[in-house]
């Protein structure tokens, strides 16, 4: 049987690592946290030197990455991973045999993004790159521009179950919900 395979998109402040979290501790998943993993390399690097100033690392540098993560991985979450149409393409081309691969694509106006970045700052977990309206701007525009050309082939990219989830409630459990709902 195919190990599950959900990829959790959607733009900055959407909660896509909220409820990756909260599905993994229902449900057990492997988590793999793109831009967790990314903040593990060491300061001096050119990885991290590209991802202080809020754009998106290269392809070639993500794909070993990724698949030392999933070539060990059962059923597996990922989050902030593909990002571009490039690392859509060699994702499906390279797994869609072995995963059953699901897109929750958590669709949210640009304005709660702002407001939800702003809340993760005022309640202390925001981080270097949240601080800089520059950054963040930066961030978002690499989203409309570069993820969503991702998403769109996503959405009909054979073997893929690509799933709309309105997110947008001010109650997480209702969006929640709705995650849980579009995956049963
Ligand atoms: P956010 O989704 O709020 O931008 P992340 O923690 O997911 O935050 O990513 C932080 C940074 O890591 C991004 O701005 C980018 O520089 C880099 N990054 C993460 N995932 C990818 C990816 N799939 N492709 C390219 N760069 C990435």
């Amino acid at each position: 049987m195919k190990s599950k395979m959900i990829l959790m998109m959607g733009g900055q402040g959407v909660g896509k690592g909220t409820h990756a979290r909260r599905l993994i501790a229902r449900d057990g998943y492997g988590y793999v946290e793109t831009g967790a993993i990314l903040r593990g390399l060491p300061p001096e690097s050119p990885v991290a030197q590209i991802m202080a100033r809020g754009e998106l690392v290269p392809d070639a540098d993500l794909f070993d990455v990724i698949a030392a993560e999933l070539d060990k991985s059962g059923d597996v979450i990922l989050d902030g991973f593909p990002r571009t149409l490039g690392q859509a393409q060699w994702l499906v081309q390279k797994y869609v045999d072995k995963f059953d691969i699901r897109v929750i694509y958590m669709d949210v106006p640009e304005d709660i993004m702002l407001a939800r970045i702003e809340k993760r700052i005022r309640e202390g977990g925001g981080r270097a790159d949240d601080a800089d309206a520059a950054i963040v701007r930066r961030r978002l525009d690499a989203f409309w521009k570069t993820t969503m050309p991702a998403i769109e082939w996503l959405r009909n990219a054979p073997g893929v179950k690509f799933a709309d989830v309105d997110v947008t409630n001010e109650n997480p459990d209702v969006n929640f919900e709705r995650i849980s709902a579009a995956l049963s």
